[in-house]
């Protein structure tokens, strides 16, 4: 057995039963109701003994539409996950990203045998960016991941250090847009026109299409040539590309529902910062991170009212991040944080 894996450890992700499922930044609204008449048609036009379109040709049509490129400077993936995977087996090592940030860059670095380095962030979540910039002078990496709005921190990136970053590194910049949808910022679509090595990378996974394992990789037509040879055939299936056809055309839905999470998510933010002994950290995306003094006594007490959350004390001292669900949802979790925190409570 390869070294690098016996000392990986998995991705944690089980299934906790509960009330309100506030933990893995899923959207609380499918934007394809299988139900309805119109996906059941869909589903039953797929045919299941054929290959699924390898190309995904009319996905990347409608997803390219929607975030205004051609199709040729898309490349789809079974969840932005895959391209990650796709990314590091094109470009190879070192592969550098901030932390605290989402787990799987540096998981799968070590899974394809590529150094990953780790670059803390500053006291305020922000790049550092000096200290950023002389790692990729002695280390020169080829790739450099760095998730804005981040996950699970919840802030941009100040957009000026990732443009220093972009302009500086002889390798690959991959922003992950996957919260930009609810974030007020402005992100780096319009600038893929003015740096070949940069790579934004967006995922259906939090607007409402999670089950459907869908990412993409927006880039100059040279990066995605590149990198597509490395995915594997068919990496999408038909079910996918069929269903989210449907529910991306359908751009009404998709705005109210992150409007609607964006509301949630600033009113649970207000209502979090009155409770004594939380306190919450500014977020663009559809999760807030919120430091308590007993962090695993507040996700237990939470998770005994029906409510649960992510326990990052292992990562960020204190720390715990819920994802924003629908009104009721986010009623019951912060009547259960303040009950967690109320009189007589052992907090
Ligand atoms: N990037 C970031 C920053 C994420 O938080 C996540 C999901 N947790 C992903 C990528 C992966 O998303 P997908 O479901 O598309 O694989």
């Amino acid at each position: 057995m390869r070294p690098n894996i016996r000392s990986l450890h998995a991705y944690e992700a089980k299934e906790t039963p509960c009330k309100a499922k506030l933990d893995a930044n899923e959207s609380p609204y499918p934007l394809a109701d299988f139900r309805s008449r119109k996906f059941a048609a869909l589903l039953g036009r797929v045919m299941s003994n054929r290959y699924p379109d390898p190309e995904a040709n009319e996905l990347r049509k409608v997803v390219g539409s929607y975030f205004g490129v051609p199709s040729g400077n898309l490349l789809q993936g079974n969840g932005s996950d895959e391209l990650i995977s796709a990314l590091i087996t094109t470009f190879g090592g070192p592969v550098l990203y901030p932390v605290p940030t989402f787990s799987m860059y540096g998981i799968i670095s070590q899974a394809l045998g590529e150094k990953g380095i780790a670059v803390p962030l500053d006291s305020s979540f922000d790049i550092d960016l000096e200290r950023v910039l002389k790692t990729m002078r002695s280390q020169n990496p080829k790739l450099i991941f760095l998730s804005s709005p981040n996950n699970p921190t919840g802030n941009c990136f100040s957009f000026a250090k990732i443009l220093r970053i972009i302009e500086r590194s002889r390798g690959i910049v991959v922003v992950d847009e996957a919260y930009q949808p609810f974030s007020s910022q402005r992100g780096f679509l319009p600038l893929l026109e003015n740096y070949r090595n940069l790579v934004i990378m967006r995922t259906l996974s939090k607007v409402g299409l999670a089950a459907l394992r869908l990412g993409f990789l927006i880039a100059h037509a040279d990066i995605i040539h590149e990198v597509n040879k490395v995915r594997l055939p068919f990496n999408v299936n038909s079910l996918s590309q069929s269903l989210a056809v449907a529910a991306m055309k359908d751009q009404k839905r998709l705005r109210f529902f992150i409007g609607t999470i964006v509301r949630e998510r600033d009113r649970l933010q207000k209502e979090m910062k009155t409770i004594k002994g939380v306190i919450t950290f500014p977020s663009e995306a559809n999760f807030i991170l919120f430091k308590v003094k007993h962090p695993d006594r507040v996700c237990a007490s939470l998770l005994n009212g029906g409510v649960l959350v992510r326990n990052l004390h292992s990562g960020i001292k204190g720390c715990l991040r819920v994802t924003v669900g629908t009104p009721d949802e986010n009623t019951l979790f912060l009547k259960e944080l303040r009950r967690a925190f109320s009189v007589g409570s052992a907090l």
